[in-house]
């Protein structure tokens, strides 16, 4: 799955936590970047997330601790 489609399946818009900034979304793909405006934890509905099933994601807050790839054990 590429970054736009992604994008498009993303489900942050219906999370609590999440805040519109900079069009920020699907911050667990590679590359993406963290969301400069979400920074409390209100929880968090990745695990329910088609995206997060299909690439066989396994963390949660990327928005604001950064994509699955940033923190998978042994990376930063
Ligand atoms: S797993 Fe989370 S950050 Fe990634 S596309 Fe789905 S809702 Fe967005
Ligand atoms: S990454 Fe998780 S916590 Fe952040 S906005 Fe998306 S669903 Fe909510």
């Amino acid at each position: 799955m590429d970054q736009n489609e992604a994008f498009g399946r993303c489900i942050c818009a219906m999370c609590p936590t999440y805040m519109e900034c900079e069009q920020g979304k699907a911050f667990c793909m590679p590359g993406a970047k963290r969301s400069k405006c979400i920074k409390v934890e209100n929880g968090c509905i990745c695990p329910g997330c088609p995206v997060y099933s299909e690439m066989k994601f396994s963390s949660v807050y990327y928005c604001i601790k950064g994509s699955d790839a940033e923190q998978k054990p042994g990376r930063k």
